[in-house]
């Protein structure tokens, strides 16, 4: 099926690994120009490296940090007018509720609320002047299930998703839509340091930690980066016009 989206533009944020790095490279075999971000400037050149080699499409690195308002603003000078905007940071720790104090919650809140409210203000009026928009945000399946060691991730990603489901609403209009992706367990560098901290804690190995987890999905695995990454594709696709009452989509390989 063709997208439609060749000569397309895009930022995608925090993306020299993992699930982010899988949304750029499926835009880029749609034929889109990219602007990819992370803050570690050899991974990133890496990955921009091997995207090109890939596709053959144009791929700007921007090695900052996209929490910042100076990371954010060198991200958008590199592509002010994108068609596409791939919402994503690194996720809160994990912890116990009592510890978390003010900065805690504000770094939550910055990282994984405001960075993609601003970055979303910063972008969709020209999208909806020009027609065409498609942002998508990378948040959690614990936006639905909530984890209760993860309570910084389930406060910040759930304003996030009472704000956008609230724009969408007009933006659809003009042909912008608004996606959250709520990714379960995916196979990622993220993940198993994940369990690399459960089993430690457990004092299992990390193999066994893995089994036992991924036993405990309905899959029986966890999800594949690359899957991630086609579905964020077809939702920026032509053919992915949302409803204006459906903001969330889930995929959630695990369960
Ligand atoms: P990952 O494999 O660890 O990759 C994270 C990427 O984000 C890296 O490229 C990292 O590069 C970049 N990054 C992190 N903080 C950044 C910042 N402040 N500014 C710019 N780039 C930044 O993680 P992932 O598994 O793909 O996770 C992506 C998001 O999905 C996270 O918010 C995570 O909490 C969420 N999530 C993941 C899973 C899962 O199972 N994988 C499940 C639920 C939710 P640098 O470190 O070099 O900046």
């Amino acid at each position: 099926m063709d997208f439609g989206l060749s000569g397309k533009s895009a930022i995608v944020c925090a993306s020299s690994k993992g699930l982010g790095k899988a949304c750029a490279l499926h835009l880029a075999r749609e034929g889109v120009d990219l602007v990819i971000n992370a803050r570690t400037k050899s991974t990133l050149d890496a990955t921009a490296d091997e995207i090109r080699a890939e596709t053959g499409w144009r791929v700007t690195a921007i090695a900052c940090d996209v929490t910042t308002p100076e990371g954010r603003a060198e991200i958008l000078a590199a592509c002010p007018s994108p068609d596409i905007l791939v919402n994503n940071a690194g996720g809160p720790p994990p912890g116990d509720f009592h510890d978390w104090q003010r900065d805690d919650w504000i770094a939550a809140l910055d990282a994984n609320m405001l960075t993609p409210i601003e970055l979303i203000k910063a972008t969709v009026d020209g999208m909806m002047d020009r027609g065409f928009g498609r942002i998508i945000n990378i948040t959690s399946s614990a936006v639905k299930a909530p984890i209760s060691i993860l309570g910084l991730s389930n406060g910040a990603r759930t304003g996030l998703t009472g704000f956008v489901a609230g724009i969408s609403r007009e933006t659809i209009a003009k042909n912008v839509t608004i996606n959250n992706l709520l990714p379960g367990p995916f196979d990622t560098d993220r993940l198993n340091s994940n369990i690399a901290a459960v089993a430690a804690k457990k004092g299992i190995s990390n193999e066994e930690e893995a089994i036992a987890r991924a036993a405990s999905l309905p899959s029986g695995r966890f999800g594949h980066p690359d899957e991630f990454g086609a579905a964020c594709a077809f939702l920026c696709s032509q053919q992915a016009v949302g409803k204006a009452d459906a903001a969330t989509f889930r995929l959630q390989s695990g369960g």
